[in-house]
């Protein structure tokens, strides 16, 4: 992909206003606040292309950004508590719909915050991701803010929850710049898998 073909193409509130599949698509998953939208500014080299959220949990809307090989589909966040049931249930069916419309989905990346265990809404997406058969990868975000003990104790612990299981995951930081190259190695990978054996 070249990263500087990246440009905001839609938003969308509901599955209706989901445009066509016509390019492989990245999907980008995870709890509000654990880093995604700095996550997809870092691995394409802007600032604030896809926004930073102010408001955790606001922005229900699938937000979508078109490059020359890909599109990236950035999901709203789940598990902010203080939104209300109706919010909960829209996401719910946001996403829902958007994961069985069976859209061209080349891989789907699952943020967890590196220095937590994952939480239940996490577990439970990646049950999903697994049951569908999705092609995935988790990213362990926010690895800068661990230090030397506290990082071999995760990545001892995400081993056995992941590795061991035949999951693949990798550690991130969107501040040192860890896993951005290994991450869009990934995702050109994706989008070309026949090119890449
Ligand atoms: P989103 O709700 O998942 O889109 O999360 P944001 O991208 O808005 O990030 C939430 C907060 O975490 C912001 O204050 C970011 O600056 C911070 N953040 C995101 N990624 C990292 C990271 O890799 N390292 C550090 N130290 N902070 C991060």
């Amino acid at each position: 992909m070249k990263i500087e073909s990246a440009r905001f193409e839609f938003s969308a509130g509901t599955c209706a206003q989901l445009p066509p599949g016509d390019l492989p698509e990245i999907v980008f998953s995870g709890r509000s606040n654990v880093g995604k939208s700095t996550l997809i500014n870092k691995l394409l080299n802007r600032k604030s292309l896809a926004r930073v959220s102010a408001q955790p949990g606001k922005t229900a809307t699938i937000n979508a950004y078109r490059l020359d090989t890909c599109r990236l589909i950035d999901l709203p966040g789940y598990g902010y508590a203080k939104v209300s049931r109706a919010e909960k249930l829209r996401w719910g069916n946001l996403v829902n719909g958007y994961l069985e419309a069976k859209r061209p989905i080349a891989l789907v990346v699952q943020l967890i915050d590196m220095r937590h265990e994952p939480t239940a809404d996490d577990r439970q997406m990646i049950q999903y991701l697994l049951d569908r058969e999705l092609p995935f990868v988790v990213v362990a975000t926010k690895s800068d803010k661990l230090n030397g003990t506290n990082r071999r104790l995760r990545t001892q612990s995400l081993d056995e929850l992941f590795a061991d299981a035949g999951i693949s995951w990798l550690p991130f930081s969107s501040v040192q710049g860890e896993g951005v190259p290994e991450l869009r190695a990934l995702i050109d990978k994706s989008c070309f898998p026949a090119a890449a054996e």
